[in-house]
């Protein structure tokens, strides 16, 4: 069964004359990774945000294992977040294009945070997974160190170190190496790499071509808000 289902989906900013997303339907079944593509403004970020439940949206269906987690409402433009419970929201992370560390947190207390606060975890366990998230990340030795002192390319492992330890059935890349200098570009992307071989459900949006041909199992071509074409096989995707 599919580990993320949309349905129908339509969204539509507050004072905006039309839909950023108009009758948008996918699935993504468990353990597989979609690629999201598509020209700049044709709704790719706005898409994520929905899935994420960071946007209201007017139309259509959002589920989780076949558990509906959103559904539309007309009108709802100016609603802030959407009413989704912050349990449900920890099912599913996000990693944006700006890495969002807290600043005054060292890399261990930014990634701590979200366990303790939301999910009441127990402080010693979740200590123990975040030094074991550090290490698949090649970071193990800088968990006492502060934002500032990391370059982009860490504090982005740091920012997917932060999404995994909330365990999130479904992982969501919002073009997380458009902000990075060249050479700390492959750093993340390879962790992304490991993490779909272990099996991780993701979404991905991202600009990087070859990254994309490599690790999708489906793409999704969006053009003003539609989906025109969903593409189950990468390698004929991109040689057209
Ligand atoms: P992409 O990620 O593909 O570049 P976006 O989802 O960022 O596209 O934007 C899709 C469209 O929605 C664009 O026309 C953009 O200007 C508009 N848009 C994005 N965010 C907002 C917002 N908060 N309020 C109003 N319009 C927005
Ligand atoms: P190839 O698959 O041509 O041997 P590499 O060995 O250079 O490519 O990289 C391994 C994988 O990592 C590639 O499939 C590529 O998609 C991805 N990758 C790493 N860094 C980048 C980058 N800067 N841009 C695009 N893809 C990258």
């Amino acid at each position: 069964g599919a580990a993320l289902s949309v349905r129908n989906l339509v969204k539509q900013y507050a004072n905006a004359d039309r839909r950023v997303l108009d009758d948008v339907s996918f699935d993504v079944p468990k353990g597989r990774v979609l690629v999201v593509v598509g020209p700049s403004g044709s709704g790719k970020s706005t898409l994520l945000r929905t899935i994420a439940g960071l946007e209201p949206i007017q139309g259509g269906q959002i589920a989780l294992n076949g558990t509906v987690i959103e559904t539309g409402k007309p009108g709802s433009e100016k609603a802030g977040r959407s009413a989704r419970s912050s349990e449900l929201r920890t099912h599913i992370g996000m990693v944006f294009q700006s890495y969002d560390l807290f600043p005054n947190k060292t890399v261990l207390g930014n990634i701590m945070m979200a366990p303790l606060l939301v999910q009441k975890r127990d402080k010693a366990e979740v200590e123990r997974e975040a030094l074991e998230l550090l290490g698949k990340v090649g970071l193990a030795d800088r968990k006492d160190a502060w934002p500032h002192e990391l370059s982009g390319g860490q504090r982005q492992r740091i920012a997917i170190c932060r999404a995994l330890i909330l365990h999130p059935e479904v992982l969501l890349f919002d073009e997380i190496t458009a902000a990075l200098d060249p050479e700390m570009v492959r750093e993340v992307l390879d962790v992304v790499i490991g993490l779909a071989r272990s099996g991780q459900t993701m979404v991905i949006v991202t600009h990087e071509m070859r990254f994309a041909r490599a690790i999708a199992d489906e793409i999704i071509l969006l053009e003003d808000g539609h989906i025109v074409e969903h593409s189950t096989d990468p390698e004929r995707f991109f040689i057209e």
